[in-house]
Formats: structure tokens, sequence, C-alpha cells
């Protein structure tokens, strides 16, 4: 243990972030302390904002031999509470948001390398730069960062085609706890040389050490889209058609998103500028995209086909086709905005849930009678990406009530959903991650052998607990 007083350790630690490395006014520290739901409030003395690996290298160094607690933090997006210290004021944070450079581009080799602090819509432009796709898309891009993406494992929009943010690295690096550098940046797609450790860090949400910089996979920027919302029959036809889709379009399908009737009319109400763009009102939606090497025409000739028959088997029941990129992204608009327009109806209580593809509707209709006896009178707003067989399972009060009682149920019903889940093999946080927000919940839902496991990858990476302590385990 150190024999450095807490306002040396802080002092230096400050000179070791360098000049305009670190924060410590009230008012630049206090976003950091706050998680973006707002569901905590820490406190720090200090955030560093290092700019190069080795820097970050040698403040963890000395964190580790202080027995100093670190926070990384990238976009703070994230719905789970990763990124804020805890209320003790002992955990110093670390942004990784000077380390922001693009490092190369590599079109040939489909890749990317970058700083864990770019933004995704940084990764995405610089690709599109070269002609090629960064496939990984959120409606937090903007602020996001590739190290958060990482870190949560992130999912997004495209995983039916091209997987979660795990599928898409090649390779990382990252600074251990005690300071040491790992790194495997070669852009290989093939290298079965022990043990495939990057995979330790991805999904880990800082526990483990601070991812600095990747490798991502570049693929072939499509030529063309096309995209429709679709009415569908019921619940039970978007299974259907997502299958036939990806069946008969050469498993083209990028998208595949679910909206139900109450999250469309609260996107209408909320969202300036959004309309439903069928005439009549539907219980169930979709909004599907393909994307295609082949011309627009072509692309659009083979959506109208395949809605066409899906209309023919009465698996849909009407659907408006995107004919103009504004209309795209009007209908991607709808979708994005579903959860700001969620929030104007009062709190909610959110589920981030996966299943089989197979067994979401009969999922969605038990949880819905379930959290309809538990909370009489609530709105349940089930939505996103069925063709991952995730779904945000979200409850809303009854319409006006602004009764804080209301949220005070959340645990009661998360629990029911979470049992629910658990009877279905699924998962209680499909993409968001663990955080600080269903760390008691893993070790209920996780048998005690992969407790086990998970305990002793932690304890071997990270022997002295520094690394953001009190998330996960
Ligand atoms: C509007 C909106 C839409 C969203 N949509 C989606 C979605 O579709 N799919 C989805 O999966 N998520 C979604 N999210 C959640 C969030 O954007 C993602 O989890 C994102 O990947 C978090 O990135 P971040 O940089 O903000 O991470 P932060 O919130 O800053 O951190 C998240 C976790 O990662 C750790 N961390 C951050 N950077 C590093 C690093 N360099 N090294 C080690 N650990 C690190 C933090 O300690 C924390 O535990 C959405 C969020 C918003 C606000």
């Amino acid at each position: 243990m150190t024999t450095l007083t807490r306002k040396e350790i802080l002092s230096r630690l400050k000179d070791l972030a360098g000049p305009g490395g670190y924060l410590e006014d009230r008012v630049d520290v206090e976003p950091f302390e706050v998680d973006f739901r707002k569901l905590y409030k820490g406190a720090t003395p200090l955030v560093l904002r290092p700019d190069s690996t080795e820097r970050i290298s040698k403040i963890m160094k000395f964190c580790f031999e202080t027995g100093t607690a670190v926070v990384p933090a990238g976009g703070n997006t994230g719905y789970c509470g990763g990124a804020t210290p805890d209320e003790s004021g002992e955990q110093i944070v670390l942004s990784l948001a000077r380390l922001n450079k693009i490092r190369s581009v590599d079109p040939m080799n489909y890749t990317l390398t970058a700083d864990a602090g770019c933004t995704l819509v940084q990764v995405q432009e610089a690709a599109e730069q070269v002609q090629r796709l960064f496939p990984l898309s959120l409606g937090a891009e903007g602020s996001c960062h590739l190290g958060g993406n990482l870190s949560t494992n992130a999912g997004g929009t495209a995983v039916l085609r091209y997987g979660n943010t795990r599928d898409l690295v090649l390779g990382i690096e990252a600074v251990l706890p005690d300071g040491r550098i790992v790194e495997n940046l070669k852009g290989l797609r093939k290298d079965n040389t022990g043990y495939d450790w990057k995979n330790l860090f991805i999904g880990a949400e800082g526990t483990l050490g601070i991812i600095t910089g990747a490798v991502l996979k570049l693929f072939p920027t499509p030529r063309s889209y096309g995209t429709a919302m679709v009415a569908l029959r019921d619940l039970d036809a978007s299974v259907e058609l997502l299958s036939m889709l990806r069946e008969r379009s050469g498993d083209a399908v990028t998208t595949f998103e679910l909206i139900p009737r109450l999250a469309m009319e609260l996107a209408c109400r909320h969202i300036d500028g959004v309309k439903d763009p069928l005439d009549q009102p539907y219980d169930w939606y979709a909004l599907m995209e393909l994307s295609c090497a082949t011309d627009e025409v072509q692309t659009q000739e083979l959506l109208e086909t395949l809605l066409g028959e899906a209309f023919e088997s009465e698996v849909i029941q009407d659907a408006a086709l995107a004919n103009s990129g504004a209309q795209r992204e009007a209908m991607w608009r709808m979708r994005e905005n579903i959860p700001e327009a969620q929030s104007h109806e009062g709190p909610s209580i959110k589920h981030d849930v996966s299943v089989q593809v197979s067994r979401m509707p009969a999922f969605i209709r038990e949880a819905t009678t379930l959290v309809k006896k538990l909370v009489p009178g609530c709105r349940v707003v089930s939505y996103g990406h069925l063709g991952d067989g995730n779904v945000h399972f979200n409850l809303s009060p009854s319409e006006g009530d602004r009764d804080p009682i209301f949220l005070e149920q959340a645990k009661r019903v998360n629990h029911a959903v979470h049992e629910l889940i658990a009877q279905y093999g699924g998962s209680i946080s499909a993409e968001h991650g663990i955080g600080r927000l269903k760390r008691d919940e893993l070790a209920v839902y996780k048998s005690e052998a992969e407790i086990q496991l998970m305990r002793a990858i932690k304890a071997a990476l990270d022997p002295t607990g520094i690394m953001n302590p009190g998330k996960v385990l």
C-alpha cells in the first residue's frame, strides 16, 4: 500500500496526464458523475484525459501501485451506469476523449485501425471516405466512443446482417490494470495462436483494463437500400416475414425492427416531423431494410416482389416503401426516436431482453399479460431488434399519469420479466450490458460455475480490483 497522501496521489496523476490532460473544476467534472439515464450520481475528485496509450500506461501503473480505483469513460451514453464513479469520491475517471485519431485505413484489407476515443460516427465516416462500410450503427453514434462500443459489445440496427461489435473486431490494444500494454493490431482474419484474449476485453465494461485502440472489419458499401414500413398481420407474422425475407433475398436483410402501434403513435405525437407512413392504424409494424450490391431499381423490384408475396399470403396487411433517401430517413427517424418519444409519457420501466427469434412473439404476449396484471393500466411499448431476438420491453404509466409511485414498481416488474425471460431461455441483458444496474441480477441468472469463471478472470487480470470496481461482478 502507498504511503502517499490523497493530495499527493492526485497531484502525481495530473503530472502523468500531461498538459490539458485533466479536469478538476466542479463544473467540468460534474457531467462525468452522472450516467446518461440519470440513475446514478457519483463523485470523483479528478477526470483524467490523457492523449496517448503510453500516458494511460503510466497512469495505470501508478494507480496499480497506489491502489487507486479507475473508471474508464467513453461517450457516457451507456444505459447501465458503467462509466459513472461510485459515491465514495475516491474513484478517478479516465476519459478516452483525447485519444481520438483514426490511425489507418486499408481498403484492400477491408480494415480500419482507430483510437478508442473516436466517436462511432468518426469511424463510419473514415470508412465511407474509402468507399467502405463500418456497419455498427446506433442512436447514440454521434457521441458514443469506439472504446465504449467495444466495452459494451454494442448491438445496434445491423446485427442481423453483420453481428455485434464483437464480430466486427479483428484485434485490440489495451492497457492492463498494472500498466502493461497488450496489443494485437495486425489486422489478420486468421490467427489461431493461443487464446483469443481480445474477447475478454470486449463486453467487459471496463472491469479488466482500458481499451485504447482496435482494428475493425470493413465491408463493401451497399450500392442500394430497399426500405419499407410494413403493417404485420399480427405478432406471429413478424417471424414468418423475417424468415421469408431472409430466404428469398439471399440474406440481404440488414434490419428488421418490430414497432407496436403505441410506439408509432408516440413518435408521431412527440417528435417533430414524424408521420405515420400508412393510411390507417395497425397493431404491429416492422421497419425492414435490404442492402444490396445491385442497383436501386433492381433492389426496389426485389422488395416489391417479396412484399407482394407477403401480402398475398396474408403475412402483411399493408406496406409503405421508401422511394427516396428522404423517405428512408423519415422511417429511420421514427424508429430511432421511439425512446425519446416514450420519455415524454413519463418515466418508463425498461427491459433489454433477448430470446430465440422464433420464440419472441410468445414471449411478448406472455410478458404483456404478466406486467398488465402487476401494474394495471400500464402501457407496454415492446419494440426493437426482432431480427436479433432482442426487444426493449418497456412500460409507460397510463395516459396522463405522472405519479412517481410508478417507478417504485420497477424492481418488482424487472424481477418478474427477468424470471419469465429465464423460463424462455433468454438473456436479461441483450445489448446494454450489466454495469451497476444489473450487477446483482447477473449473479441470479448465471450459474455458479460461470460466476466463478468470471471472478477467476477478473482476479487474474485485476488482482487488486482497481478497474471499475462495483460494476458487472
Ligand atoms: C439514444 C441511444 C441509443 C442507443 N442505442 C443502442 C443500441 O441500439 N444498441 C446498443 O447496444 N446500445 C445502444 N445504446 C447504449 C450505448 O450507446 C452503447 O452502450 C455504447 O456502446 C456506449 O458507448 P460509450 O462510449 O457512450 O460508453 P460509456 O457509456 O462511456 O461506457 C460504457 C461502459 O464501457 C466502459 N468503457 C468505455 N470506454 C472504455 C474503454 N476505452 N476501455 C474500457 N472500458 C471502457 C465504461 O467504463 C462503461 O462501463 C444507446 C444509447 C443511447 C443514448
